[in-house]
Parts: structure tokens; C-alpha cells; sequence
């Protein structure tokens, strides 16, 4: 074990968002020693640009893991949605549980989380990338500037959509994201002048002006507050997402949104203002399946930098939990047995690729559908896929029980346009064969040649697949 020095340690995790915190705390739990990272100061961390919705069935995974959430941590609890479309497409409500996060205050607990299980804090360090990779070592930019070495038997990669080790060559394999799969979010979280209606149902707003790939969103935090916002591909976002979510709200006749009158009102966003919650900005994030290489010798990648979110929305919350704590425990393991090689590390991408791999790279092909389909048959498919009853619920969880044929079938039984149809049932089989490739991860890193090949190419003959069918 790594102890003598305090930037050396046996597991160095970079990035104290939801995928290092937890990764941190489930390693230091079994006694090996970990450092924690992060840029920011300790109050800032867990404050970041996210709508903070998660469904119900993200926030039973995520609680087996962290334990349940508090109500502190919970802003609103939502019962319906109501999803809206692009041109004539009538909008459908669903039953949709689930709830909306206060997200710094989450980040809190999951940081101290960390510490009480034993991890030491770095903040307001942070990291520059790779200073020597065969010793494992990080170099780290102190807050007066000067610049040291951190040195780990394991280096966890948990920096978010930035990922400054991944990009740099960290795992065997990696595939950076081009620009049609990154997407880009602005929201903001905003006062209401008058209660809503329904402070249980989240507005999602498909294609909306702007944002043609995306959708906008309006999360209510209780009754007085909502958490808005709007986002898209790097492709298809307009420049200013800002401009596009001020008027859909304003166009929107169901809540009306400005600076407080009443007294209640004004004392409650008071309570949230001190709570720190009221707060605007913008945030990048992955919409892709995760990247073919997860691990690399004594390196693991987790989160955002790993590609972890769901690809169709964005929510990438409960998927950095789950592999957090899937890299935590892996990494400590390795650190036990003396074993931190790539082989030594494997379990980690064929866990992870299993949970959340196989069904975020079929739900990667059916953005890339969606992403090319005209307005109106994207707002019938996606209607369809919202009566269906599942793909919803994916809006802003990442089940993976996301049977994506299943869906997709059903669109089959139910649309009324031959070419449209013809191409969702073809799309089918291809949706279910990357599902299948991805729960077959290698098992070993000697296998992984031809199993990123067949990855990319079931990408690429998807994407012809598409052009075709459009055409
Ligand atoms: C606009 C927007 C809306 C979203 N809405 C939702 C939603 O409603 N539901 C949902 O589930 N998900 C949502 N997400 C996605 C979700 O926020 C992320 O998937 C999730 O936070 C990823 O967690 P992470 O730990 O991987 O990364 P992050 O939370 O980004 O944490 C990364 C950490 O690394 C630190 N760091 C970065 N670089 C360095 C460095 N060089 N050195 C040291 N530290 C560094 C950062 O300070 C940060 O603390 C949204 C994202 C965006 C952008």
C-alpha cells in the first residue's frame, strides 16, 4: 500500500462530481488508501448545469448504492409528463414517477460520503493530465500555480465530460466523441410568480425552436420554483440556447415565470437563494455509447469521461453511480490482489458494458434515428415511443431494461407511413444486435480488436442504414 507521501496513494480519483465521490468512498471503504480531487472549492462541488431529474427507477438503483435519498436532496417529486411535439402532433401525458434533485446539496452528502469512509481531499487542485503514464502518474496544478506530481496504483478518471486523462490516451481503446454526439444544455432554475398547477408533472418539450435535435424541459423544484432549461447536439444547437429556452417560456401559457411578488414567494426563493439553489449555466455532455475502452493499465474511466450518460437524454446521474461504485470496488480489489494491469482491472468494462453499455448503445442508434428523421415523423415516433410506454420513462432514466426492439416493434404495429415503417423494423434488428455486442463485452483485452470492429461497423452501416431510408 502507497502511503508515505500525500499526493501518493493507492487509488488517486480526479473529478469529486457523482461518478468520483462515489467511487472514492466504495474504495476507501475496504481500507485501501484514496485521494480525492477536484478544481473546485469545497462548497462548490456538486454544482453543476443539470436538470437533476431522475425516475423512479434511477433513484431505487442509485439508493442501494448511496443509500436512500433525503429530503433535503429531493426539490420535487413528480407523478406525470407531459411531452410535447414540434408542428400539429397533439402532446401525450404519462404517468411518469420520479423525482427532481437539489443537486449541490446531493453532491454534498456524496463528498462527505467519501470522507467518512476514510478518503483524503484535494480541492481547488487540479489536474493537467499525464505527467509520466508507465509510473501512473498525474501532474497537479496547485492553487498558487505550482505544479506537483500525484502517483496512484490506480488512477480513476472521473472529470466529467472534460476528461483529462481519457482524452489523453488513458484506456486501450479510446474513441473520442465527434460533435453530432455531444450535447450542450442551458438551464436555469428559476422563481415562479404564481404556484403551478401541477408541481408534480415535468413539460418536455421535443424539437423546440433551436434546439432540432434536443428538447427543453421544465422540472418543477416544489411549487414555487422550476428548474428549466433547453438542450441539443453540438451539431443542431442554435448559438443561443439562452435566447431559444427565455421564449418557449414565455409562449408558454402554463406557468408564468418573473421576479417574485408575493411575500410567500419571495420568502421561499429567499430560502432557496441562501440554500444557494437559484442559478443559471450551461454544461456539455456525452450522447453516445460509452467508449469502447474503459480501462487501461492501472487506469480506470468513469462518468461523463467515460461516455456513461444515456445517449437519448442526456441523464447521466444515476449511470455515474453505478459505475462509480463498480469502479471503486474493482480498483480497490486491485489494489488488494497486486494486480492493477488492464487484465487486472477488465471486470470493470465488462460490468459497466453490461449494466449500462448495452443499453445505452442501442439507445445511441435510436438518437441517430431519431436525430434524421423530418419533424413530423420524429414527433410520430417519438409519440409512439411515448405511448409504448417505455421510452419515456427512458427520458430521464437509464433502465436497462430498456427492451429497445420491444419499443421499436411497437411502433411497427402502430404506424400508418410503409417507409417509415419499413425503416424502424429494419432499425429494430440493428438496435437489438448492438445491445447483444455490448452485454458480450470481451472478456479479456486481447479480444478487444475485433469486437471494437464490429462495434464501429454496426455504427456506420446504422447510419447508412438511416441515410437511406430518409432518402
Ligand atoms: C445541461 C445539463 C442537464 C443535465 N440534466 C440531467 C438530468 O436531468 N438528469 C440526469 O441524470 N443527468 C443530467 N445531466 C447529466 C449529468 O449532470 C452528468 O451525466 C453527471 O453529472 C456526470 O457525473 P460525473 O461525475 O461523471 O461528472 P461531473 O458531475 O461533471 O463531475 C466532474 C468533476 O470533475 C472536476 N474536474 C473537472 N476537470 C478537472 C480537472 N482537470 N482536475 C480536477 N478536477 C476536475 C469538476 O470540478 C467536477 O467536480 C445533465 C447535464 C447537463 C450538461
Amino acid at each position: 500500500m502507497n502511503e508515505q507521501n500525500p499526493t501518493n496513494a493507492d487509488v488517486i480519483v480526479v473529478g469529486g462530481g457523482t461518478a468520483g465521490c462515489v467511487a472514492a468512498t466504495v474504495a476507501a471503504h475496504t481500507g485501501v488508501s484514496v485521494l480525492l480531487i477536484d478544481s473546485r472549492i469545497v462548497a462548490d462541488i456538486g454544482r453543476k448545469a443539470c436538470g437533476g431529474a431522475l425516475s423512479a427507477d434511477a433513484v431505487r438503483a442509485i439508493s442501494e448504492i448511496v443509500g436512500p435519498l433525503t429530503s433535503a436532496e429531493i426539490a420535487g417529486t413528480i407523478t406525470s409528463g407531459l411531452l410535447a411535439f414540434p408542428g400539429d402532433s397533439p402532446a401525450v401525458e404519462l404517468d411518469e414517477p420520479g423525482v427532481i434533485l437539489n443537486r449541490p446539496v446531493l453532491g454534498q452528502r456524496l463528498l462527505s460520503d467519501a470522507l467518512e469512509s476514510g478518503a483524503t481531499l484535494m480541492t481547488g487542485h487540479t489536474c493537467m493530465g499525464w505527467s509520466d503514464r508507465s509510473s501512473r502518474t498525474v501532474s497537479i496544478r496547485r492553487p498558487d500555480g505550482t505544479e506537483t506530481g500525484a502517483t496512484g496504483l490506480v488512477i480513476i478518471d472521473a472529470t466529467g465530460f472534460r476528461s483529462v486523462l481519457t482524452k489523453a490516451a488513458g484506456p486501450t481503446h479510446p474513441d473520442a466523441p465527434k460533435r453530432s454526439e455531444i450535447g450542450i444544455g442551458y438551464c436555469e432554475i428559476l422563481p415562479l410568480a404564481e404556484n403551478l398547477d401541477r408541481p408534480n408533472r415535468v413539460i418536455v418539450q421535443i424539437a423546440p425552436e433551436g434546439a432540432r435535435d434536443g428538447y427543453s424541459w421544465i422540472f418543477p423544484m416544489g411549487s414555487h420554483l422550476v428548474n428549466a432549461g433547453i438542450g441539443a447536439s453540438l451539431a443542431a444547437a442554435d448559438r443561443s440556447l439562452k435566447k431559444h429556452l427565455r421564449s418557449y417560456l414565455d409562449a408558454s401559457d402554463f406557468i408564468v415565470v418573473h421576479a417574485p411578488e408575493t411575500e410567500s414567494v419571495t420568502d421561499a426563493v429567499e430560502s432557496r437563494r441562501s440554500a444557494g439553489s437559484l442559478w443559471s449555466g450551461s454544461g456539455m455532455i456525452p450522447l453516445r455509447r460509452p467508449l469502447a475502452g474503459l480501462v487501461g493499465d492501472g487506469f480506470l474511466s468513469v462518468g461523463d469521461a467515460a461516455c456513461q450518460a444515456n445517449p437519448l437524454h442526456g441523464g447521466g446521474i444515476a449511470p455515474s453511480i453505478i459505475a462509480g461504485s463498480v469502479a471503486g470496488r474493482v480498483a480497490a480489489a486491485a489494489v488488494r490482489t497486486g494486480d492493477c494491469s488492464t487484465a487486472g482491472l477488465w471486470e470493470y468494462g465488462v460490468e459497466t458494458m453490461r449494466l449500462l453499455g448495452a443499453p445505452h448503445a442501442a439507445q445511441d442508434l435510436i438518437r441517430r434515428l431519431l436525430s434524421q428523421l423530418t419533424p413530423d415523423d420524429m414527433a410520430f415516433v417519438a409519440g409512439e415511443m411515448a405511448v409504448a410506454g417505455r421510452a419515456f420513462r427512458s427520458l430521464y432514466s437509464s433502465s436497462p431494461g430498456l427492451r429497445a426492439r420491444e419499443i421499436l416493434g411497437t411502433i411497427g404495429r402502430a404506424a400508418r407511413r410503409p417507409a417509415l415503417l419499413k425503416l424502424l423494423l429494419e432499425s429494430g434488428h440493428r438496435v437489438s444486435a448492438i445491445h447483444r455486442l455490448y452485454r458480450n463485452y470481451p472478456g479479456s483485452p486481447d479480444e478487444m480488436g475485433t469486437w471494437i470492429g464490429r462495434g464501429e461497423l454496426a455504427v456506420r452501416s446504422f447510419d447508412r442504414l438511416v441515410r437511406r431510408g430518409r432518402g
